[in-house]
């Protein structure tokens, strides 16, 4: 346990105390827990350029900071809040049938496999609209084969809402990827990573060969193909695969440039035939 411990615990309970007040006195209670989150350390494994993620954070002044240009609170949270009624208005003018369709249900055409990293926002980038992009998104796009969470979602997407595509899209400079080149104990993230750490050993020498960041990339296109294994050995997929055309892709997202990259993951005829007499089972 760090020094920091205590005080932090301190200052927790003073808000939590703080907000139990408001409630009694029935005001409006905002719950911030950026205090804690500036007490961890800022140079972690995960990272692969200097985070700049609520460094200048003041929890009295910034919910009404404002940019003194154009009045936008200066903190994400609050401009989120706010312009989320002019976005929500824009794209009912833009799209007037699209919510009342939406609100009847969902028929996205994609399922989504990503990273949960906040530069990689798939229909945003994609430059789609809200009802197009079924998502689950995890440290690193890892699938880890018997994880439940990745599992029903691939299924639901698949079974029931009938997806014509599946994507795993890793990007460049992924913190997972990074902390997975490294050698530090991170906890609960080490089993979590175990996968991509088993790709790394399995591609050691050809990795060993390239400088870092062309292995960290490197690394980042290998475990796409390590999830579409996993995505394309599951039954419900397979099934979807034969009978009605389900299409698998797998990408790369350049933070960079904000341009994806598509990977060649044309299989053999052998490696098809293989895979659907080793996985595809019926009822
Ligand atoms: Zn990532």
């Amino acid at each position: 346990m760090s020094a920091a411990g205590p005080a932090m615990r301190s200052r927790f309970f003073a808000r939590a105390s703080e907000a139990a007040k408001q409630i009694a006195g029935r005001q409006p209670v905002t719950l911030c827990f950026s205090p804690l989150i500036n007490a961890i350390p800022r140079v972690s494994p995960f990272s692969t350029s200097a985070p700049s993620y609520c460094a200048n954070h003041k929890p009295s002044a910034t919910t009404t900071q404002t940019n003194s240009t154009n009045s936008e609170p200066t903190d994400k949270y609050v401009a989120g809040l706010r312009k989320n009624k002019d976005w929500a208005a824009q794209t009912a003018r833009e799209h007037p049938d699209l919510f009342p369709t939406l609100a009847n249900g969902q028929q996205p055409q994609i399922l989504w496999l990503g990273c949960s990293d906040s530069r990689c926002a798939e229909t945003s980038m994609l430059g789609l609209l809200p009802g197009d992009v079924f998502v689950h998104r995890n440290i690193a796009n890892i699938l880890h084969p018997g994880d439940l969470s990745s599992g029903a979602v691939i299924e639901y997407a698949v079974k029931h809402l009938r997806v014509k595509h599946v994507v795993v899209c890793g990007h460049t400079s992924c913190g997972g990827v990074a902390a997975a080149m490294g050698s530090k104990q991170l906890g609960i993230l080490d089993p979590w990573l175990l996968p991509l750490r088993q790709v790394r050993e399995r591609n050691l020498a050809t990795l060993q060969k390239l400088p870092p960041d062309e292995a960290a990339e490197k690394l980042v296109e290998l475990n796409v193909r390590e999830s579409l294994n996993v995505v394309t050995q599951k039954s419900v997929v397979l099934e979807a695969i034969q009978e009605r055309g389900l299409q698998v892709h797998g990408l790369i997202y350049e933070v960079g440039s904000g341009v994806l990259r598509e990977l060649d993951t044309t299989d053999s005829d052998e490696a098809i035939k293989a895979r659907l007499v080793a996985f595809k089972t019926e009822a």
